[in-house]
């Protein structure tokens, strides 16, 4: 029998595998388990000498034409999961996780590393305020962040964004700015009192992107890759989950589809199918721990109780996206030697809101133009003639709002296996932000409502609250420890048991979550 099973290996299965290993215990790790095979060259110099020198179709577009995904699909698409180095990050998810979905666009990994495989790695940690109804104080995560820190890079600085971000203990340095964000900031620093005293702060993003070089992995070479396949200097859990593969500290089983779990007496029976096979298989364990993701934990747990009325809530950020132009630099080349994703991030304690709103200013060096040419209102030609002037001048606003700010999806599991989820369109008034667009206008960011989209709900992939923690935990809630209402050990360490979603990019905050519910769990037995 093993002392602990974990299902999934995304993020919090990975932190959660870390705790454990820490710990001195070797956790079975079921996966499914989708790796890269896409067998692409990896390129080694800067994505434009790179574009100069050779065909960049199979890099950019691929035989089976992914990389145009957003414009020959009827449906949104994100962006990073179109690169044919990602497709392993949502492959066979239909099959996989089969969802029927009313208002929601749900994406789903089934990869070693889950979706972290693609994530823009903004890493920061949860702060006072930032766990609504969690039933234990934040400072029980403090440990965990100082570990993970350590264990992934996050560059960053001590700077506005601190009280937000939480201690800047062992942040690598931050990373070289592009023209664009280091003209911004300088602005900003010269309006700042101004700026603070409405409540807008800006700082420098806590990212998982190496600085300097740390473990023997090389520091960030402004090569605009991190688009396009996986970087030496760009962390993913698989970085973390294969370390501790190697050095044989978990025993990895990928390729199992995990459907449901029973207690005995003396721990838990998870069964599932293999895949290979297709025959069911069952493996024993002492205590489990649940991370597969808010949707499929919530699937499994569904399955595992036969219970196809219920009806679990799904929490997600909504998100806008707003171009800016940056008059100042029309007419200058791309900076071709930067790093493509985010740059700088604000802080605005919104009256509207009640609540903080987290902005990400994210650069728009690496992704392809054909992600924007649809969206520029000209001809075919002049379209691209206006990119080529405009994108050296722009810069991409992502705007994250609490949970809270829509009301929550739900998802049920169907008598025929699938998940059905029900969302919400978003409904965010953009007059509310008319504050924030003065703001950034004196800051010489330029935008208009009109241009601001507004992201399916489903595509901010801040997928949580199924199984909420609560001090009076209900059948499908958690108490404190992250144990399941009406088990004895079986434990939800991902975002699931999250009781509440701050406006934040939540993994680092879900990973140092996930390794306490580990800890609590081993507490648990004695
Ligand atoms: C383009 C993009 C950008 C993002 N940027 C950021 C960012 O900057 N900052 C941030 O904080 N977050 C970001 N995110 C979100 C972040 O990636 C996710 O919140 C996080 O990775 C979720 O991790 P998880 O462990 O909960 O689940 P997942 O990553 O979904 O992993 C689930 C794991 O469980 C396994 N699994 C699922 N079902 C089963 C089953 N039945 N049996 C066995 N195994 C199973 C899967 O194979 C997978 O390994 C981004 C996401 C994307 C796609």
């Amino acid at each position: 029998m093993h002392e602990a099973i974990i299902v999934g290996a995304g993020a919090a299965a990975t932190a959660a595998a870390l705790a454990l290993a820490d710990r001195g215990i070797r956790p079975l790790v079921l996966d499914i388990g989708h790796t890269n095979q896409s067998g692409i060259p990896r390129v080694e110099d800067n994505l434009y000498d790179f574009r100069k020198r050779q065909d960049s179709f199979d890099l950019l577009i691929g035989q089976d034409l992914i990389g145009l995904a957003s414009v020959l699909a009827d449906e949104e698409r994100v962006a990073k999961l179109n690169a044919p180095n990602m497709a392993f990050i949502t492959q066979d998810s239909d099959t996989l996780g089969p969802l029927e979905q009313a208002g929601f666009h749900a994406v789903q990994s089934f990869a070693l590393g889950g979706l972290g495989n693609g994530w823009g790695a903004g890493l920061y940690r949860f702060v006072e305020g930032d766990l609504s109804g969690f039933p234990y104080p934040v400072a029980e995560l403090d440990p965990y962040f100082d570990r993970l820190t350590r264990e992934i890079g996050i560059c960053g600085a001590d700077d506005d964004l601190t009280q937000f971000f939480g201690a800047p203990n062992d942040l690598l340095p931050p990373l070289k700015p592009s023209f664009n964000a280091d003209g911004i900031y300088r602005r900003y620093q010269s309006k700042r009192a101004r700026l603070n005293s409405r409540k807008l702060r800006i700082g420098h993003p806590r990212a998982g992107v190496l600085s300097v070089p740390q473990d023997g992995r090389l520091a960030c070479d402004y090569s605009n890759l991190e688009f396009w396949q996986e970087q030496p200097y760009f962390y993913t859990p698989a970085i973390t989950l294969r370390k501790l593969i190697d050095a044989r500290r978990i025993e990895y089983r990928p390729g199992v589809l995990i459907a449901s779990w029973a207690e005995t007496a003396d721990g838990v029976i998870v069964t599932g199918t293999d895949l290979a096979s297709g025959q069911t298989i069952s493996f024993a364990g002492k205590t489990l721990l649940l991370a597969a993701g808010a949707i499929n934990t919530a699937k499994i747990v569904l399955k595992s109780r036969s219970d196809h009325a219920t009806r679990l809530p799904l929490l997600e950020n909504p998100v806008l996206q707003a171009p800016f132009i940056l008059p100042a630099s029309i007419g200058r080349r791309l900076d071709t030697h930067c790093f493509g994703l985010v740059q700088l991030n604000l802080v605005w304690e919104s009256p509207a809101f009640n609540r903080y709103l987290q902005g990400s200013f994210i650069e728009l060096t690496a992704p392809m133009r054909a992600e924007f040419f649809g969206r520029f209102p000209l001809s075919a030609r002049a379209n691209l003639a206006l990119m080529r002037t405009m994108l050296p001048a722009m810069i991409l606003l992502q705007l994250y709002f609490p949970a809270e700010a829509q009301a929550p999806s739900h998802l049920q599991l169907k008598e025929d296996g699938r998940l059905r989820i029900e969302g919400q369109p978003h409904h965010i008034d953009l007059s509310s932000l008319r504050d924030l667009l003065a703001m950034l206008r004196s800051l010489g960011l330029w935008t208009h409502p009109m241009l601001i989209q507004q992201p399916v709900t489903g595509h901010a992939i801040h997928y949580a609250g199924t199984l909420p923690m609560s001090q009076a935990p209900g059948p499908y809630q958690c108490d404190s420890t992250g144990r399941l209402t009406g088990t004895r050990r079986v434990f939800i360490a991902d975002s699931s048991s999250f009781a509440s979603l701050t406006a934040k990019n939540m993994s680092l905050g879900m990973m140092a979550h996930a390794m306490r519910v580990a800890t609590c769990a081993l507490g648990s037995r004695s």
